[in-house]
């Protein structure tokens, strides 16, 4: 070969590199292509896996809960759930994305009910939407303030039983994952938040879908001498893999990946939000400025963060106290009622319904009020998102060792000493540690929604961008200054040893 053959082929040979090396650049972060946690991710097994430490702490609480110590901060069913769980909950959706529902308790135990039982009913047509769950999180949030779920660990076991009851029930009667898309709360919960997720769960090669052709992600796979043989299922969500985007109503079940035939399924990384700014066709759900439904969901997330919050802090009890003296109640069910329907109705009401007349006079967008409205108020969840991590995060980081004298003291009840005796002094980390991260989470929260806001206003409206972002950009402002407002009074430190 002459030496100008070689410096060709050299250069073809650089340059060949190269493209292998942008074209690496450009595949997103996978995290089932990580060494050893891909493959154990992969693994068919590895739900169950997950599923199971979940499963048994689940029911140590109840069994800690009906039987154990009836002083909240000395029992785990009270300490697990409303100081370490949550905030764990939130902490991993920030990082990754849904992981309590990938090793979700209540799946493994309905998972092993559908071994003999074989739901025969289509959940009613009516009621596939989000109502019925955004009801039970209203009701939830309402009554974790009523009755002092915090204080019980009596009641927060029979809360987990309950929860155990109606999956069982709901997923033994209904087909596919009727539970977790039409009626679990802490599932709607989940979806919303992981809108703002670094993590999906996607497609690698869309051009490898379109010449597929069993769509197994969807379908299942099935035995090729027998098709009534499923050998894995595919999405019970309903959500097709090629036409699938963002989190909304996945459960990261891994089912899809399992599924696919040609491994085309991954955990990518993503822009965080990103989902939230535009408003394509969605497999399974539809567009979200169609979906009233999940517009109230992201609302109720966002108010119900200032209102579970706003149950915390000194200044509600003063309110209450008015309320029950005002209109004369007796029992705190009236003064609560009205204060929930405040926040959580009458307040993103008035609100939302001002920042979308205003975006549609001043701002020129063409649509009604209401679409707008709803197409907007999924700009709210970064900023709801970030209330419950601060607020969670607060009560997780500041009762963070409470774990470990509680579980001294739960095995010295029983007899088994093993960890010594029960250091209650241990409590958390301090204050002037955790307070500036629940900061950055509020900020991090505005910047979320202002872009998103941002976003779409400038796709609505060409000639007034600004104009239409501004009533959006302000509402989002006025709410970061409720947060902050909020994380600056005195929260009781419910569960711990410090609660008032
Ligand atoms: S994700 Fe897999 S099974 Fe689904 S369409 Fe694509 S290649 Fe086919
Ligand atoms: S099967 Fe459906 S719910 Fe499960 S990870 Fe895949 S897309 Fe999400």
């Amino acid at each position: 070969m002459s030496k100008s053959e070689t410096a060709t082929s050299m250069a073809g040979e650089e340059d060949r590199i190269s493209e292998e090396e942008e074209f690496l650049a450009a595949q997103p972060f996978d995290l089932l292509k990580i060494p050893a946690l891909g493959p154990l991710l992969r693994w068919r097994h590895a739900r169950t896996l997950l599923e199971t430490p979940l499963f048994a702490i689940s029911v140590i609480m109840i069994v800690e809960g009906l039987w154990g110590p009836t002083l909240s901060p000395k029992n785990l069913a009270t300490v697990l759930t409303w100081v370490h769980f949550r905030g764990a909950l939130v902490l991993a959706i920030l990082c990754a994305g849904n992981l309590f529902c990938l090793a979700c308790p209540f799946m493994l135990a309905r998972n092993f009910m559908r071994k003999w039982i074989t739901p025969r009913f289509a959940w009613p047509r009516i009621l596939r939407n989000k109502w019925i769950p955004i009801a039970l999180f209203v009701g939830v949030l309402f009554g974790y303030e009523l009755f002092g779920l915090w204080a019980s660990p009596w009641l927060t076991a029979w809360v987990i039983v309950g929860y155990f009851a109606a999956v069982l029930i709901v997923d033994g009667l209904f087909t596919h994952g009727t539970f977790c898309k039409y009626v679990c709360p802490i599932g709607q919960f989940n979806f919303i938040a992981a809108t703002a997720s670094p993590l999906e769960v996607a497609v690698r090669d869309h051009d490898v879908c379109d010449g597929c052709a069993t769509k197994d992600c969807i379908r299942g796979r099935r035995d090729p001498s027998s098709s009534l043989v499923v050998l894995q299922r595919g999405c019970e969500l309903a959500l097709f893999q090629p036409a699938k985007v963002g989190n909304m109503d996945c459960t990261f079940c891994l089912d899809c990946v399992h599924a696919c035939p040609h491994d085309n399924v991954g955990i990518l990384s993503r822009l965080p939000a990103e989902e939230l700014m535009s408003d394509p066709q969605r497999s399974g759900i539809g567009r979200f400025s169609r979906r009233n439904d999940i517009a109230a969901l992201a609302v109720v997330f966002c108010f119900g963060a200032l209102m579970n919050a706003f149950g915390m802090v000194s200044p509600v009890y003063t309110v209450e106290g008015w309320l029950k003296r005002t209109l004369h109640f007796n029992s705190q069910a009236g003064a609560l009622g009205i204060l929930f329907a405040a926040v959580i109705l009458v307040e993103p009401a008035l609100l939302l319904g001002l920042a979308a007349l205003l975006t549609r006079t001043i701002g020129g967008v063409k649509s009604g009020w209401l679409a707008i409205a709803v197409r907007y108020s999924y700009a709210l969840s970064p900023l709801g998102f970030a209330m419950w991590l601060a607020h969670y995060g607060y009560h997780f980081f500041t009762g963070l060792y409470t774990i470990v004298p509680v579980t001294q003291n739960a095995l010295a009840e029983l007899g088994w000493p093993i960890l010594g005796a029960p250091q209650w002094t241990l409590v958390g980390l301090p204050k002037t540690f955790v307070e500036p991260l629940e900061f950055g989470f509020l900020l991090l929260g505005l910047f979320g929604s202002m872009l998103i806001a941002w976003r779409l206003a400038h796709d609505d409206s060409r000639e007034h961008p600004v104009r239409a972002f501004l009533p959006w950009g302000t509402l989002s402002v006025i709410l970061f200054l409720c947060c902050v407002w909020l994380m600056t009074q005195p929260m009781d430190m419910r569960a711990t040893m410090l609660a008032g």
